[in-house]
């Protein structure tokens, strides 16, 4: 039972659809944690994204991972709208920078993926970890994915996704800084932050997927 050490073009695209397929099927838990603390709408608008961009994927062919990530950035980015739409939509985008003309999908790509789409969405957001943000998960992630980029990714993935998830399980510790749950104080305590849930589910999906033998 061997899962995978890198990915073609092609294995990208099923990757990718596999994490929005995951989001779409989490759409109830993201509108819970943004009831929580937010007005309800990132299942909804992280849904309408992914399911935007299994359709795109569908009906269009890549020949380099920029192009690619460049694409789902895009489509995020016309299809979310809400603060997510900018902030996931740049993490592709901006992410994408640095992967021109490649075609493999290594531990490498996805450092700089994470890395580059981090300080787009940093440079875009001005959140920094402690805002309760998604940044407080992509940020570990993005700094295991630097430690672990001569590891093949069905053993990178796993340890990037568990450092996203600790980060989004410390968003439950802090309260908002930025965007709506500022005026809430206190009473977001003891909430996850909805985007850090989804950023932490969307590298979830992506080990699972490297990970599973088949496919
Ligand atoms: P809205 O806030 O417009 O209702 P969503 O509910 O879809 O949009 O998304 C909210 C999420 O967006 C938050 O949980 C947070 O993770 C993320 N977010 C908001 N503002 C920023 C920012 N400046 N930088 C990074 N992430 C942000
Ligand atoms: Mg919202």
């Amino acid at each position: 039972m061997m899962g995978k050490s890198q990915l073609s073009l092609n294995e990208t695209v099923a990757m990718l659809n596999h994490v929005a397929a995951g989001i779409e099927a989490s759409k109830d838990q993201l509108t819970e944690a943004d009831i929580a603390i937010g007005d309800g709408d990132h299942g909804m608008g992280m849904a309408r994204g992914f399911e935007a961009v299994r359709g795109k994927l569908a009906a269009e062919s890549f020949t380099s991972l920029d192009q690619l990530f460049k694409t789902v950035g895009m489509t995020l980015m016309g299809t979310m709208g809400g603060a997510s739409g900018a902030i996931f939509g740049t993490l592709f985008r901006g992410g994408s920078k640095n992967l021109a003309n490649q075609t493999v999908f290594t531990s490498e790509s996805l450092a700089l993926l994470l890395g580059d789409g981090l300080n787009a969405i940093k440079e875009r957001g001005k959140a920094k970890v402690g805002d309760k943000t998604m940044v407080d998960a992509l940020e570990p992630a993005a700094m295991k994915a630097q430690a672990c980029v001569s590891a093949p990714l069905d053993e990178s993935l796993p340890v990037v996704a568990e450092a996203a998830q600790q980060g989004m399980e410390y968003t439950k510790t802090i309260v908002a800084t930025l965007g709506r749950a500022k005026t809430l104080g206190e009473r977001a305590l003891g909430h996850p932050d909805p985007g850090a849930v989804s950023m932490y589910l969307i590298l979830n999906y992506m080990a699972e997927y490297v990970t599973q033998s088949e496919g």
